[in-house]
């Protein structure tokens, strides 16, 4: 792997260490801090301020994860992660060579984030190393308890390394959303 620079600061909301809810599979899930969205009901609020929360250096992630051998997966949630895009980068070039699945949750839409990235090539380069991506603000009045990893109806749960694929087939602005091999129903008692 071509060296790299693990010093980069990304400010954190908080970390769940071995998530089963965030994505499929044990995932490490990072909550970045500072979401401009400030969707009506959003789960954590807390997470707006861009000057709360606390720093840690890509390595500190990094030697968190590396410490659970059952982790496969990782999954940046927030808070909006694209806001802090270019520390991301670098977390997750070291993690994609370490053959980790990578998901993240947005509040922009993946039409948004393709926008943003003819502006920021950061958001460019972390959406072409994401697996699955969770995309779209929270709409209270489209809650629906019974989604899998998402908690709104306008959100989409997409296969990214599909949409990649039908897209270089010449499909346009096709995207694909993710299928789970382990597909479950939960049910409202
Ligand atoms: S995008 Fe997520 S973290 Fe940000 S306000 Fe909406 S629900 Fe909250």
């Amino acid at each position: 792997m071509e060296e790299m620079d693990t010093s980069k600061v990304i400010r954190v909301c908080g970390i769940e260490p071995e998530s089963i809810v965030d994505g499929p599979g044990f995932r490490y899930v990072l909550f970045v801090q500072g979401c401009p969205h400030h969707c009506k009901g959003c789960h954590n609020p807390e997470s707006w301020d861009p000057n709360g929360g606390y720093d840690m250096t890509v390595r500190d992630i990094l030697d968190e994860i590396k410490a659970k051998p059952n982790i496969k997966g990782v999954t940046f949630s927030g808070g909006e992660p694209f806001e802090q895009a270019r520390p991301l980068v670098d977390l997750a070039r070291y993690l994609k060579g370490m053959r980790y699945s990578l998901m993240s949750y947005s509040g922009y839409t993946l039409e948004e984030l393709e926008a943003k990235a003819e502006s920021d090539s950061a958001v460019g380069e972390l959406l072409g190393m994401i697996d699955i991506l969770v995309d779209g603000r929270y709409e209270e009045k489209l809650r629906n308890l019974t989604l899998v990893y998402c908690g709104s109806e306008n959100q989409r749960v997409i296969d990214m390394n599909k949409t990649r694929e039908a897209r270089a087939a010449g499909k346009g602005d096709e995207v694909v959303l993710y299928k789970s091999d382990f597909d479950f129903e939960i049910k409202i008692i």
